[in-house]
């Protein structure tokens, strides 16, 4: 760990702490002394520099203060967690709604607490650390199905008998180191055939997916068959926190037994009042998700067109298939001095052992900042032995 942290370090920038030196925009930012085009920071609906956002925390700091000082439990809700709350519930059109202070600690919290010893858990083998960490809480049995194979779910379902009842299945709306979406239609018709709970972690497709922007349960019209949604503020909201919905009555269970709720403060009046006018805009109109959406494709296409291998279907994350974690870094820098941030991800965060270059795209990238993104990764090609050859797309 300290030789490959050692090796970073003598490159003269380290990929995994990145200084920004300045944020200019949702697209924009200067890094290591230039101007940078950012195609990585999950920012898809280019919320956090929308001035109703930036207006409405600014009023609440104002009027509230700039933070609770403790959780919930112990100092006390604000009306406007309480308000977010309700908002949640009614935009998702469930019963119950539970706020927390990041979208990793809602998994911790939901998923320790409402399994234990004697349930089973089965999750998608590329399921993200927050969802790990919060099966390993909870202390029920953990199971693993290949990522988005449905019948290597079945075949684990299979086994377990009648303790499908007393079990969780957990996938992920878009996963985010592939940018694929679960497939939930047919995971939906597993639980009918077999009885299990069904979580889905919407953190990359809230705002993305579904008429509404509700994500890929409401895209796959199963909103219903989905016993909790799990999602986060701090990708298309634009700020920091995270949620879970449900219509069932064992979500408030988890205000009284969840320790990642109980014991850490809860989120700021300018972090709920921002993330309150985000949920507004998001659930007002199409526009933003339509911009995302001919950002994505074109991104996609035109990286495809020049013979990248990337992640199995356009979605705003477009992993890019690089080689060894050695050309993929030389890869990145060369990116990073064109002026173009992505993110770099090597094993074990990247799936199967490969190295990728990730991007995703946001409504607020202009159709020439897409195409200047595709320009460098053309240069990149051109220069390097990249890209892999076409004729090994997924
Ligand atoms: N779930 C998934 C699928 C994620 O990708 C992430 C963050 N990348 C989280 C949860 C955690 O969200 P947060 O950043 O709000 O902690």
């Amino acid at each position: 760990m300290s030789q490959a942290r050692q090796a970073l370090e003598e490159m003269g920038i380290d990929p995994f702490n990145v200084e920004i030196q300045k944020i200019l925009s949702p697209t924009e930012a200067r890094i290591a002394g230039r101007k940078v085009l950012l195609a990585g920071t999950n920012n898809y609906l280019g919320l956090t520099f929308d001035p109703r956002c930036i207006e409405a925390a600014c009023q609440a700091t104002r009027s509230e203060g700039t933070g609770t000082t403790g959780s919930r439990t112990a100092n006390g809700t604000f009306a406007g967690h309480r308000a977010l709350e309700r908002e949640l519930a009614e935009f998702f059109g469930c019963a119950k709604a539970i706020v927390f202070s990041t979208g990793f600690v809602a998994n911790l919290g939901v998923i320790s607490t409402l399994t234990g010893p004697g349930d089973t858990l089965i999750i998608d083998g590329d399921s993200h650390a927050s969802i790990y960490d919060g099966c390993r809480m909870g202390g029920a049995d953990i199971l693993r199905f290949r990522h988005n194979d449905t019948a290597d779910l079945e075949k684990r379902l299979r086994r377990l008998g009648d303790r499908t009842k007393n079990t969780l299945v957990i996938v992920e709306g878009i996963y985010s180191m592939l940018g694929d979406r679960a497939p939930l239609a047919e995971i939906v018709s597993l639980k009918k055939q077999y009885g299990f709970w069904l979580m889905v972690d919407e953190a990359h497709s809230l705002g993305v997916l579904g008429q509404n922007g509700r994500g890929l349960a409401e895209e796959c019209g199963c909103m219903d068959d989905v016993d909790f949604i799990i999602g986060t503020f701090s990708k298309s909201l634009g700020a920091i926190g995270g949620f879970c919905v449900s219509n069932h009555p064992e979500l408030d269970l988890v205000r009284y037994a969840s320790r990642s709720y109980l014991f850490t403060a809860s989120p700021s009046p300018a972090t709920i009042a921002s993330v309150r006018r985000a949920l507004q805009i998001l659930a007002a109109g199409t526009d933003l998700r339509e911009r995302l959406w001919a950002n994505a494709h074109r991104l996609y296409e035109g990286l495809s067109e020049l013979g990248y291998r990337l992640g199995p279907e356009p979605t705003p994350v477009v992993a890019v298939h690089m080689g060894s974690k050695e050309e993929t870094l030389a890869c990145w820098k060369e990116l990073l001095e064109s002026g173009i941030y992505v993110n770099l991800v090597w094993p074990p965060a990247a799936p199967k052992g490969e190295s990728l270059l990730r991007c995703s795209v946001s409504a607020a990238h202009t159709e020439e900042q897409i195409e200047r993104l595709l320009t460098a990764f053309a240069e990149l090609a051109h220069r390097s032995a990249a890209p892999p050859s076409p004729d090994t797309h997924e």
